[in-house]
């Protein structure tokens, strides 16, 4: 559901791509008065025009967090990318659906293209998919002394997300031993993608079935907690809206998830010599202001976290990345300016860990926080 635009201008203040860009067009209350003149007629746009269209949003969802009227930008340009018969998003939807048979190899192929070929939009792609899989990953230095007996015993289903499930098998291995440690139950639960992906590139219908079978898991399993170690397939779940029974359900649900990091909190952790001396942290648009993971790693890293973003998006925008890929630019290095001194970067998205490993500078490592755990 999304409100009335009063032109308050508080969306101006958090949108990342208008702060890189400084172009008043891409600012959130521009697309919501945009998509508002064109939710009557959306085929009536030309394709140049839709795919214009697709490189306006990085579906960040700040302007959304933060608007007194709900008006909800990224949802309203989606909704207008999805109702475009013209909009080539047949790749991005093919990418999304098909991620057990296309990730892994789709990330392998790309390590192997020389430079000479990323020419044009293809060379962004061919770097965000190389970074996909984080090549040989990071070396572990963490290990947890002591496991907090919080959690023992408790029933729990594993929201493992796509990246995890088909290219960084690491970070599910490290998600299982750590709920091991934590003498946590993990039920069997068949998830599917959470489907965000999907919506925010317009294909609302499919991205709907994925969370209706996702719930239908959850159900099924009795409605235990679900934990989930990727801040946007969290954001994802957390959105889930029209599969449930009723309201109550839906609360239940929005409970029921779980941040890894979170349940880790009371974890005594034991830092080895091999610790990088400089590390930084890159704050996820879509764990919003609370964010667990940045929690426990302060915990953990203490003095050695040098550098971290707060209000810098890594730029990677989903669907932008086949639109409109040049747009994305000014805001991923805003978000390296923001990491300088880090000779290892850590985050808990995915997706933004696939951006910021195709974009890394030169000598620095990004990876996954379970990556650290040993
Ligand atoms: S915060 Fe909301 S109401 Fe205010 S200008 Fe932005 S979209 Fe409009
Ligand atoms: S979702 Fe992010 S990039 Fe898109 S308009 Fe809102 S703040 Fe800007």
């Amino acid at each position: 559901m999304t409100g009335q635009c009063i032109l308050c201008g508080k969306c101006m203040e958090v949108c990342p791509l208008l702060r890189a860009t400084n172009r008043e067009e891409l600012a959130p209350r521009a697309k919501s008065e945009l998509c508002r003149v064109l939710e009557a007629s959306p085929g009536e746009l030309s394709e140049i025009d839709a795919a214009r269209l697709a490189g306006l949003c990085l579906g960040c969802g700040r302007c959304a967090e933060i608007c007194p009227q709900g008006v909800d930008v990224p949802a309203l340009v989606a909704g207008l990318r999805g109702a475009h018969p013209n909009f080539k998003s047949w790749l991005w939807k093919t990418w999304l659906t098909r991620a057990k048979q296309l990730w892994a190899p789709g990330s392998a192929a790309a390590r192997l293209v020389p430079e000479a070929f990323h020419i044009g939009n293809l060379g962004p792609m061919l770097k965000m998919l190389a970074g996909m899989s984080g090549g040989s990953g990071l070396e572990p230095f963490a290990e947890i002394g002591r496991f907090p007996d919080t959690w023992r015993g408790e029933r729990m289903l594993l929201f493992a997300g796509c990246t995890a499930n088909y290219v960084q098998s690491r970070w599910l291995a490290a998600a299982l031993k750590l709920l091991d440690g934590l003498g946590v139950e993990v039920l069997p639960g068949d998830f599917t993608c959470c489907g965000s992906g999907l919506k925010c590139a317009g294909f609302a219908d499919e991205g709907a079935d994925m969370a209706a079978r996702n719930v239908a898991v959850w159900r099924a399993a009795g409605r235990p907690k679900v934990v989930t170690f990727c801040t946007s397939c969290l954001a994802g779940l957390r959105a889930y809206d029209g599969c449930f029974e009723d309201e109550a359900e839906q609360e239940k649900w929005r409970e029921s998830q779980f941040p890894l990091s979170r349940i880790l909190h009371h974890a005594d952790f034991m830092i080895s010599d091999n610790v990088p001396e400089k590390l930084g942290y890159h704050h996820p648009c879509h764990a919003g202001k609370a964010d667990p993971d940045r929690d426990l790693l302060a915990g953990v890293l203490g003095g050695r976290l040098v550098a971290a973003t707060d209000r810098q998006c890594c730029g990677f925008g989903g669907v932008m990345r086949l639109a409109a890929p040049g747009a994305t630019d000014p805001v991923n290095r805003e978000c390296w300016d923001a990491l300088q001194g880090a000779e290892v970067v850590l985050t808990g998205c995915s997706a933004c860990l696939a951006q910021l490993s195709a974009t890394a500078p030169e000598g620095v490592k990004v990876g996954h926080w379970l990556e650290i755990m040993k």
